[in-house]
């Protein structure tokens, strides 16, 4: 593939990414997508993307949260299922997986609001080393705990896709942020081949990158450039992950999905005045011309 040309993502490509819904499904038959974030100072971030999921599409979404945020978490979030692990300041200890229910579990999200705490690189390894090849998007602070442990990634047995934005990819690859922005689709094309995995490079016109392809988002604006924002595009990406798409197909579809949604989100709103509630509500437009 030419690094210069990248494929573009229309929204003919990114319907045409979406997986397909049997009429007779059920909610099993739609995947179980389960999210571990969360901690003291980022209660949101969890609910967001499970919350995104269930608008995209899964049967089931769990959301597994530090014990001392159980409390806010479970007045805020409606939809998904809740499972807790030991906590302490906030944050998980980093024990306890084995008591995790990954029964039926068809996509996992590591990431969301999850913090920094110090077994975190151990922690997000013992996730991934229960699970049975499931499909894995690693975003946010388990990037952090990650960027050490990019082989363990690779060896993974299963699809795994990582969602940094420029920060998080420049703290991957030790490049400073400018480089990262003067290099985008290079750096990550380089980076997607060389470690074996799948990756979106978020910001302004995000790069999808596999081992064997790349693509361009052409749309999505400013009104995207809030906290929140890139939670909502995990739990689609993993929503559409959960309902059996390959992950070029869920990347893509999430990316186009999220940007299209902040573009009409800002057409109703303004670039100023729009909020995660109202790019996941504005999402329901955009999926009617995708499906
Ligand atoms: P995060 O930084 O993790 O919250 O993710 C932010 C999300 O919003 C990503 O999907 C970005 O691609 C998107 N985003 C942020 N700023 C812009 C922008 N100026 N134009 C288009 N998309 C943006
Ligand atoms: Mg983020």
């Amino acid at each position: 593939l030419d690094m210069k040309n990248p494929v573009v993502i229309t929204r003919e490509l990114a319907a045409a990414s979406m997986p397909k819904r049997p009429t007779f499904g059920h909610k099993g038959t739609f995947g179980h997508a389960i999210v571990f974030g969360g901690s003291k100072p980022f209660v949101g971030a969890p609910i967001y993307s499970g919350h995104t999921a269930f608008h995209c599409g899964v049967g089931l979404s769990t959301l597994v949260i530090p014990e001392e945020i159980y409390p806010v978490i479970a007045s805020q979030n409606q939809t998904a299922l809740i499972q807790t692990l030991p906590s302490e300041d906030g944050h998980f200890t980093g024990e306890g997986i084995e008591a995790t229910l990954f029964e039926k579990v068809t996509a996992v999200v590591i990431g969301p609001g999850m913090g920094r705490f110090h077994k975190g690189p151990e922690f997000v390894m013992d996730i991934m080393e229960h699970l049975d090849g499931q499909p894995v998007v690693i975003d946010a602070d388990a990037l952090f705990h990650m960027k050490n442990q990019l082989e363990f990634l690779t060896h993974y047995d299963g699809s795994v896709i990582l969602t940094p934005h420029p920060g998080e990819m420049a703290m991957l690859t030790g490049k400073s942020v400018p480089e990262v922005e003067a290099d985008r689709m290079g750096i990550a094309e380089n980076f997607a081949k060389t470690h074996d995995v799948n990756l979106v490079l978020k910001g302004h016109r995000s790069i999808v990158a596999t081992p064997n392809g790349t693509w361009i988002n052409p749309i999505g604006n400013d009104a995207l450039a809030k906290g929140g924002s890139g939670d909502i595009l995990t739990g689609m990406i993993a929503a559409f992950l959960a309902q059996g798409a390959l992950p070029e197909d869920a990347m893509r579809a999430g990316v186009y999905l999220h940007a299209a949604s902040g573009e009409n989100a800002a057409i109703e709103c303004s670039h100023y005045g729009v909020t995660p509630e109202i790019i996941i509500s504005s999402s329901k437009k955009v999926l009617r011309q995708m499906e």
